[in-house]
């Protein structure tokens, strides 16, 4: 049920046909991981506890450094030196009290990684680190929850949906292989800070989609956003029937 405060606070996206109460129950009731609260995982996280999902677990092992300021706005100045899950839970608790914050500093591993998923609804792969994401996408299909994943670099940002639960939907890995060249990230590369809001914000669309079931989320597409034209492209992403994660799963 929603109490009165709650009808109050989300009266804005109640009033949507496609969200309702229903919906607004919906996400009341969910669970979502966010693994990483950097450029990404900021709007990601701000967005869905101010939308009401009820029960958020952030995951990240970093302490807050000054360059990361300039992007990364569910953190104060007054939280430097401070590990990330516990600054961003103290202001999304501020945000919202109505819903749960759980902060996971451990690092995620194949080994702690499925039982963490189980009590899971949607995941948000918010992380820029080849080696975390292919791990993420592979505990997501054996554990068959659906995978959220953005990615932003210099003035290139990308938004797809791995749904293991859709026989039409390829995984990260049917899309990504064993790899781009590993390791350039926005620390080396450098990135906008609006780019990585947009891409986290885009992301934080798609889990409401996803929870309240409204809408067409980006499953089996690819959606790419070039800041320095403001041009958006979509890619027709396939599932690969050799793909090592994904493609024995009705063998
Ligand atoms: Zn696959």
């Amino acid at each position: 049920m929603l109490n009165d405060e709650e009808l109050l606070r989300y009266s804005r996206q109640i009033l949507l046909n496609h969200v309702d109460v229903a919906g607004q129950l919906r996400l009341k009731n969910s669970k979502v991981l966010i693994v990483g609260l950097g450029g990404l995982g900021s709007p990601v996280a701000l967005y869905l506890a101010a939308a009401g999902v009820g029960e958020l677990y952030l995951a990240d092992f970093d302490t807050l450094d000054v360059s990361n300021l300039q992007r990364q706005i569910v953190h104060d100045t007054a939280a430097l030196g401070v590990l990330k899950v516990e600054s961003a839970q103290t202001r999304l608790q501020g945000l919202n009290p109505h819903i749960a914050v759980q902060a996971i500093s451990d690092k995620l591993t194949a080994e702690n990684l499925p039982n963490l998923l189980q009590s899971i609804d949607v995941v948000v792969d918010c992380t820029d680190n080849f080696t975390i994401r292919s791990q993420l996408n592979a505990a997501c299909f054996a554990a068959q929850k659906v995978l959220v994943s953005g990615a932003a670099i210099r003035a290139d940002g990308q938004v797809s949906v791995y749904d293991p639960n859709n026989a039409q939907s390829p995984c990260y890995h049917c899309v990504f292989g064993d790899g781009e060249e590993e390791g350039l990230t926005c620390s080396e590369a450098g990135v906008l800070g609006p780019l990585v809001g947009l891409i986290g914000s885009l992301q934080a669309l798609e889990v409401l989609k996803i929870i309240a079931g409204f809408g067409e989320p980006l499953i089996g597409r690819l959606l790419l956003v070039d800041a320095l034209s403001s041009r958006f492209r979509e890619l027709k992403v396939r599932r690969d029937p050799q793909c090592k994660v994904c493609g024995v799963r009705h063998g």
